[in-house]
């Protein structure tokens, strides 16, 4: 038997439980015998997950549900092998819902042809679709459901009084979760994302990566100022909205106009 290491009333995080950092953080939602996870991680550590669940003496049959905060494969790839092995349901976002039943490589960015990365995407179906506002129950537990697209548009947070299960909307280094196109990033719907993170009461961040922090708005805005520039940066590609040097250019082209101290040979 285990100890059991609660962070918050009825929230568990298995990496701290276990000293051990074995994947994505899973968050152990209970109240007396009923439980969920929030994300399961890789499908090679399903089964270390399990054996400290079961050491921490819960019921494996009073799992209620698995939920997944985004399609991505490092929080979803064991879902497959968790739902059977505790025989119980997987709750999502509807957006997520057509890649994890598919199995989809690109979007959960199992694969990244270009980088040599192949992993397995085990197809799985999801049962419950939640979306913002919703409410999950545990026993007498409420996790109020919050969609915070930007990072995938499958992205949930869940609010459970004080705490913020905050996905992978931000974390303790001010970093945010990869923008990618694949996998359906928007910049501007990232940033009010996080402004309605930094604007909340909520008092602590439980990320789905590293530590746990407080929510502190000069932090987020730090955060929120950064992601914003984006927009107009042409290092984000098509997710960027524009890029101001292509008006300098079309300016300076139709005037003719050089750097200053060019000067141009005569024809
Ligand atoms: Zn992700």
């Amino acid at each position: 038997m285990l100890i059991r290491k609660p962070i918050f009333p009825g929230v568990i995080e298995l990496n701290f439980q276990a000293g051990e950092v074995l994947g994505c953080n899973v968050y152990l939602v209970y109240d007396q015998d009923e439980w969920i996870l929030i994300d399961i991680g890789y499908e090679e550590t399903v089964d270390d997950f399990v054996e400290i669940i079961r050491q921490l003496d819960f019921p494996l049959s009073r799992c209620k549900t698995l939920v997944a905060t985004h399609a991505d494969v490092d929080h979803i790839q064991g879902l497959a092998k968790a739902k059977q092995l505790l025989k119980t349901t997987v709750t999502g976002h509807p957006k997520a819902a057509k890649p994890l039943r598919e199995g989809d490589t690109l979007i959960t960015l199992a694969e990244i042809e270009a980088q040599n990365l192949k992993l397995a995407m085990p197809p799985v179906e999801i049962e419950h679709e939640v979306n913002d506002g919703d409410i999950i129950k545990i026993g007498n537990i409420e996790l109020e459901v919050w969609h915070t697209p930007g990072h995938t548009d499958s992205q949930l947070a869940f609010r459970h009084g004080d705490v913020l299960l905050s996905g992978d909307n931000i974390y303790r280094d001010g970093c945010i979760g990869a923008i990618d196109a694949h996998h359906g990033s928007d910049i501007k719907a990232f940033v009010k994302s996080l402004e309605r993170i930094r604007d909340s009461d909520v008092k602590w961040l439980a990320p789905s990566h590293g530590p746990i922090f407080r929510n502190d708005k000069e932090f987020l805005n730090r955060t929120i100022d950064r992601v914003r520039g984006y927009l107009k940066m042409a290092d984000f590609g098509t997710l960027a909205d524009s890029w101001p040097l292509m008006d300098q250019w079309d300016d300076e082209v139709a005037e003719g106009k050089l750097p200053e101290g060019l000067v141009p040979p005569t024809a």
